[in-house]
């Protein structure tokens, strides 16, 4: 399987693998790696996750050979250090993009969840490392289901999902979508927080021009329509023909 990941990369502009038949979760293989001194865009590969991450704890299932457990570690040079809340955009608008060479059209659930046909496929869960007022590292997590076996059991989902080989044009092999991905990301990466990045970005977003609802915390939640997005990467919602703002936080949006 190694010698595999090895030949599907060949070529790419990589700091380092590693590659990991089980882990409990990439990212944090790569949060340690990353502070050893791994060099810029290393990659963490796993066939499995026994304890996945989502935002705040939340589970994120990998079952072994069935889906894409990557984690990408990133230097950020000093643009970038402006610009981390994009991350998470950059990995979902990166994987959007290397699904088109598979014919399928994904989109953004905003801000960290990539759909087909409006169900979760793929999640991103981006970490990062200080050093004082510095951001040393960003560790960018992603997890994608690619055969029907990846899909929790419904009882383990709080949104409907599907994976990319039920709704992809032939045979997908995982380490082809991930040599994809990882072109794209050389693709975006230095384009994050440009006017170019934050339009295909706009562009990319699931339930554009329909109503959602946004909860905000436990208990408040907003409904409009969601018209786009602002220059700093919020969700700009029309609410009865006012502007309402969602920042990046602990926030879950729905279609309505
Ligand atoms: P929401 O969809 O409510 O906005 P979220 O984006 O916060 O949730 P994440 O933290 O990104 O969710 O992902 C964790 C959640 O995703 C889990 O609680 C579970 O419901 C669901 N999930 C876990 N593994 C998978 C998977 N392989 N495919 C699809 N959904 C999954």
């Amino acid at each position: 399987m190694e010698s595999r990941l090895q030949k599907s990369l060949a070529g790419l502009p990589l700091g380092g693998i590693r590659y990991l038949e089980s882990t409990g979760s990439t990212n944090d293989i790569a949060l340690a790696w990353a502070a050893e001194g791994a060099p810029d865009f290393s990659i963490v590969v796993a066939d499995e996750q026994t304890s996945g991450r989502g935002r705040l704890g939340r589970k994120w299932f990998t079952p072994a050979g069935t889906a894409l457990a990557v984690s990408v570690i990133l230097r950020p040079g000093e643009s970038e250090r402006e610009n981390i809340a994009f991350f998470s955009g950059l990995g979902a608008l990166a994987l959007v993009d290397a699904l088109k060479n598979f014919g399928v059209s994904a989109k953004i659930k905003w801000p960290n969840d990539v759909l087909i046909a409006r169900r979760k496929t793929a999640g991103i869960l981006v970490e990062t490392v200080w050093m004082g007022l510095d951001v040393e590292s960003i560790i960018l997590g992603m997890g994608v289901n690619v055969s029907p076996a990846a899909i929790p059991p419904e009882t383990e989902l709080n949104f409907p999902a599907t994976c990319v080989q039920s709704e992809a044009r032939g045979p997908v092999e995982r380490f082809d979508l991930l040599h994809a991905l990882m072109v794209s990301l050389v693709k975006w990466r230095p384009r994050v927080g440009t006017e170019s990045f934050l339009r295909e970005w706009q562009d990319s977003l699931a339930f554009r021009n329909e109503t959602v609802q946004v909860w905000l915390g436990e208990s408040e939640t907003v409904s409009g329509v969601l018209e786009g997005l602002e220059a700093d990467g919020s969700l700009r919602l029309d609410v009865s023909g006012a502007k309402r703002l969602i920042r990046f936080g602990e926030i879950h949006l729905r279609p309505l």
